[in-house]
């Protein structure tokens, strides 16, 4: 049978207690992370940094956490990188995941 091969990869995500930089992370995955949930909770420091970066799909809350609404692809997502790499919220710097 053909169909292991038609399998999708499988992700295994984990959210770390402090952040990890490095580019050893999101080298292979295309960023599946990055369209793989509706949105990501930001500060406010964030939102204005995003806001000054272009960002056009920000929510601000009155009541809990800011977001950046990432379906179908955040936008700062290029050719399966983050455009905005260094400068990516916190959330993103302790996303993890691994293939399963
Ligand atoms: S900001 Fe960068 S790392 Fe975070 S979801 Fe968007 S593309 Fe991914």
């Amino acid at each position: 049978m053909l169909f292991p091969l038609l399998r999708k990869k499988r992700y295994r995500g984990i959210l770390l207690d402090a952040p990890r930089d490095g580019d050893e992370r999101c080298q292979e995955c295309g960023g599946a992370c990055c369209s793989s949930f509706a949105d990501i909770e930001i500060s406010w420091d964030e939102y204005e940094l995003l806001q000054k970066l272009g960002a056009k799909r920000l929510q601000l809350a009155l009541y809990g956490p800011h977001k950046l609404e990432i379906d179908y692809g955040c936008e700062f997502l290029e050719e399966g990188r983050c455009r905005i790499y260094e400068a990516r919220p916190d959330i993103c710097r302790r996303f993890s995941c691994s293939e399963v």
